[in-house]
């Protein structure tokens, strides 16, 4: 990298002057395009270990994973086969649910569940986290493309197992997802609505047939109000009509099936955000509020995840969790233990929960324990493991992300030694690219770390060209900035016009690398954090989330490296004190 005033070049050898100024421009254009085109490898790499995640506990055999249990067909000794009603509204928030006499008056009965849902916080994830009890890193199952049959058993492979009359009524991607077409008494399954209002299609069939079947079982899930929350937001008068509408349909449904021994549950998969959206953390997306009421139901309230609410039904309903649960039943809404459903639950997650430790960390994992007697001491356990195997694998990963960030350090180090103040320059340049790049991205557009950023699937393309082109134009303005730095270090420089064209070219390659480089040693940072791969769970999904954008801005910095010589030419060329002669 050479100087705008040359300052490195040797004076002995002036044959050298014209020709090595180029190559190191030359070089340091390679070097940019080569980061891009890793960084753009790894971020493909890193999204799709995430989107087709396979889970280390559905490939290995369920025997060997969670032991053997008695058949489904043998009854839970002592347990009462209670009758079960699970609604599940797409996209409600815990806000809107409040505005809803129909659930109002279920939670004045039973039991108002404060209810936590696991990362990332879309629909096929958080319907199989319900359904099964496994959260996505167990079930697999980590985004909406998920398109084929789930590998944990759910509670409708229990419900009819255990020779319940079991009815479905929603939308198709249920049969897609847990087969249920061929495990349920009987079904109703309708397209999902692209504008039309399917809820009270949805309510008639599964009156229908929860009585032409006698039903024991019977499940519902309403897609209205989750269209709604993104067509027009969370906080829009169009999401509180279409949930006032589902309100009247959820009344006309438990007024249809309640014979006064039914257990009535109701609850949403995630929420959504005042705009629109959810996938993310945001509070209204992740908390939200499960009713349970009806026999067997304890009043008041308590609180739960998600992962609980699959074993919690299996015990109201007399019946075995699903084998893949990795919640318990929430002590604190059970009036009772119905017979030996409870201890038969927490047994089976004793064996869920050392069989997990045990694919996390090995047989030590599992070593010092005596005594399993409640649900903290389970969540001890699968705890430690999940930190004993973390710090092993950041041991193992600091290595490699001590030598990638020596690398960015390297490239900032090469330009320094080529021209102090170059580096100087270059570095106000990135300053300023952080600021236009994050103020854009935060105060701007309003964007968060979050996969709620993206409202629809449809989006996701065109939200990272979005951050790419951004990078790109802050680059550019990182670039004028850096030959203003310049200036003000070297009051004396010289102009393009005086034979330092390359030099002046060279500061826009250097601020590209520059930025590259600061990015570059976040990615390193999250490197050693989470990794690249994704074996046995799932990243933090907000540092995730902006190590994903750290490497899509990586990538298009090519695009500065290749134009932002031209705006530092221009500063070379054209700046108020190179018009002196
Ligand atoms: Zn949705």
């Amino acid at each position: 990298m050479d100087s705008p005033a040359n300052e490195m070049t040797p004076k002995k050898h002036p044959a050298r002057l014209g020709l090595k100024p180029w190559a190191l421009l030359v070089l340091g254009v390679l070097v940019s395009l080569g980061i891009s085109y890793a960084a753009y490898t790894l971020a493909g790499y890193s999204w799709s270990q995430v989107v087709d995640y396979k889970s280390p506990f559905t490939s290995m055999p369920t025997d060997t994973f969670t032991g053997k249990r008695p058949p489904l067909s043998i009854a839970v000794p002592d347990a009462t086969p209670r009758r079960v009603v699970l609604v599940l509204i797409d996209g409600l928030t815990d806000a809107a649910s409040r505005t809803m006499p129909s659930i109002n008056a279920l939670r004045k009965r039973g039991n108002d569940v404060a209810l936590t849902v696991p990362q990332p916080s879309l629909s096929y994830p958080a319907w199989t986290t319900i359904l099964t009890g496994a959260p996505p890193n167990v079930s697999g199952v980590t985004t909406n493309w998920y398109e084929q049959r789930v590998a944990v058993e759910s509670l409708f492979d229990v419900a009819a197992g255990s020779g319940r009359s079991l009815v479905v009524a929603g939308p198709t991607d249920l049969d897609t997802l847990f087969g249920v077409s061929t495990i349920a008494t009987a079904t109703a399954l309708t397209d999902w609505p692209e504008g039309g209002y399917i809820t009270n299609t949805i309510v008639d069939d599964a009156i229908r047939l929860a009585d032409e079947n006698a039903a024991d079982f019977i499940f519902a899930l309403f897609p209205d109000v989750d269209e709604a929350g993104h067509g027009y937001g969370a906080g829009s008068k169009e999401y509180a009509d279409v949930v006032a509408k589902v309100d009247a349909d959820l009344e006309r449904l438990i007024e249809g099936v309640d014979d006064g021994e039914t257990v009535f549950v109701v609850l949403p998969d995630h929420g959504h955000v005042a705009t629109g959206g959810h996938g993310g953390w945001e509070d209204p997306v992740i908390h939200t509020s499960a009713t349970f009421a009806g026999p067997g139901v304890k009043g008041g309230s308590s609180t739960a995840l998600l992962q609980d609410i699959a074993p919690t039904i299996a015990v109201l309903a007399g019946m075995q969790a699903p084998q893949y649960a990795a919640g318990l039943a929430v002590d604190a809404l059970l009036a009772d233990p119905n017979g030996r459903a409870k201890d038969a639950d927490f047994v089976r997650a004793i064996g869920f929960d050392l069989a997990y430790a045990r694919t996390l960390n090995g047989q030590a994992a599992i070593k010092d324990i005596s005594s399993l007697g409640s649900a903290s001491d389970l969540a001890q356990v699968t705890a430690d493991a999940e930190a004993a195997r973390l710090k092993a694998d950041r041991a193992d990963r600091l290595p490699m992300a001590l030598g990638l960030s020596l690398a960015a350090l390297a490239i900032l180090g090469v330009i320094g030694v080529a021209s102090w103040r170059a580096l100087v320059a270059a570095l106000a340049g990135s300053a300023a690219y952080l600021v236009v790049y994050n103020a854009l991205f935060f105060l701007v557009h309003r964007f968060a770390w979050s996969l709620s950023a993206f409202n629809e699937e449809s989006q996701v393309q065109a939200f990272f060209n979005g951050r790419m082109i951004e990078a790109v134009i802050a680059g550019l303005i990182g670039c004028l900035v850096a030959g203003e730095i310049y200036l003000l270090f070297r009051p004396a420089a010289k102009g393009t016009r005086h034979g330092f064209t390359p030099g002046w070219l060279s500061l826009g390659v250097a601020t590209a690398l520059a930025i590259q480089s600061i990015l570059g040693l976040q990615v390193a940072w999250f490197l050693w954090q989470w990794g690249a791969k994704t074996v046995w769970r799932l990243p933090d999904l907000r540092w995730g989330f902006k190590y994903d954008l750290d490497l899509i801005q990586m990538t298009a910095l090519a695009g500065v490296a290749i134009l932002g010589p031209l705006f530092t030419y221009l500063v070379g060329r054209f700046h108020p004190r190179m018009a002196k002669p």
